[in-house]
């Protein structure tokens, strides 16, 4: 006897970056920020009155809102909040999407969760390839029938982003159409379409705590939006879980939101290690795409991305290699500390020097 259902027995979920228990890496698979929380997080947490656990936490989570709120010139009834970025946009799936609908549109190359959370609430796909130089195909973008589209900017894995404009020429192309930019890396960039909200009635922007933050542990991402987008996700989150955001947690962001001098430092840091990385990459063979995030997407001219994969692994680097399709041959990189980083270049040094063997390699 199965007693699972139909949609349970043919989903293939999402599969997150390895957290090996096994022995200690230098970890650069999952686009954690290298940096600890800011220090007023860490105060919070010891302070922290345990006898608050007794209550559920507020459900709307007012105080986090007015801070978010307050960090983006809008009002708390702008804001959404949950449990992860990955929780809210989970959450954007049945509030915007019809199973019978015209589908929700995204690009072939882009954060695979997208894929899993249409399936898992059985709303048609239309996957639309990004250009061979993996750039968002903006045209197509403006024209496709569906019912609305999301948009990783900048995008994941490749890093690379869609300027202002065009986004705004795909925003108001489809004012008929939701439009959802997933704007988890948009801090490394500068390229936020927050500011648009008020402007744009069909756009949603996704945040998270998790990269720029360092808060990948504490779980926690918003949506800013106007009050009707807003209250769609809230009667959605009203009707799977009331308190996705524990009071910790939400004690934690507030607490980093009011370190903009910290935020704005660990940053630069991460935006200057990563761009001199680049550049010694490129010195040792590999083709890297111009990056606007935390991270690096390579290719060797010559060594397989398995083979590369495999050997820094051996060497206690762990990166990540999506084995499928176009990017089969590609290597994402987070961007780490810089002596994260210095590990990393010596560990390919070492591994480039050597003749590949290949029976040696493996997949991921
Ligand atoms: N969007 C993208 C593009 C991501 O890479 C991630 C991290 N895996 C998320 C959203 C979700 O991040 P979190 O749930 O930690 O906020």
């Amino acid at each position: 006897m199965n007693y699972l259902s139909k949609i349970c027995r043919t989903t293939h979920p999402y599969v997150a970056g390895e957290q090996p228990q096994d022995r200690s890496y230098v970890k650069l698979n999952t686009n954690e920020n290298p940096y600890p929380p800011c220090k007023g997080v860490k105060e919070f947490v010891k302070n922290f009155d345990i006898d608050r656990l007794k209550l559920y936490p507020d459900p709307q989570n007012t105080a986090l809102a007015e801070e978010i709120a307050k960090k983006h010139g809008l009002d708390k009834e702008n804001v959404f909040i949950g449990n992860g970025s990955d929780e809210v946009l989970a959450m954007c799936f049945p509030t915007f999407f019809d199973k019978d609908g015209d589908g929700v549109a995204y690009a072939d190359v882009t954060y695979s969760f997208y894929k899993v959370w249409a399936k898992l609430n059985e709303i048609p796909s239309c996957v639309i390839p990004l250009l061979d130089d993996f750039k968002l195909d903006v045209s197509k973008f403006k024209q496709t029938k569906c019912q609305g589209m999301i948009i990783c900017n900048p995008n994941a894995p490749t890093g690379l982003i869609v300027n202002r404009l065009d986004l705004m020429a795909i925003i108001e192309a489809n004012p008929e159409k939701i439009i959802i930019i997933d704007e988890a890396y948009a801090d490394f960039c500068n390229c936020s379409m927050a500011n648009y909200v008020s402007k744009y009635p069909n756009l949603l922007i996704v945040r998270t705590f998790s990269k720029s933050y360092s808060l990948a542990g504490a779980r926690c991402g918003y949506a800013l939006g106007n009050t009707a987008l807003i209250n769609g996700l809230k009667t959605i989150k009203d009707s799977f879980n009331s308190y996705t955001v524990n009071a910790l947690t939400e004690g934690i962001a507030i607490r980093a939101l009011q370190d903009t001098e910290y935020f704005n430092s660990c940053v630069d840091k991460i935006i200057a290690t990563r761009d001199k990385v680049a550049d010694e990459l490129r010195g040792l063979g590999f083709e890297v795409l111009q990056s606007s995030s935390n991270f690096l997407f390579v290719k060797h001219k010559e060594r397989p991305a398995s083979e590369v994969y495999y050997q820094l692994k051996k060497h206690g680097v762990l990166v990540r290699h999506f084995s499928y399709g176009r990017i089969d041959n590609y290597l994402r990189i987070t961007v780490g500390s810089p002596k994260e980083m210095a590990s990393l270049v010596s560990a390919l040094d070492d591994i480039l020097k050597v003749e590949f063997n290949k029976s040696e390699s493996e997949e991921e």
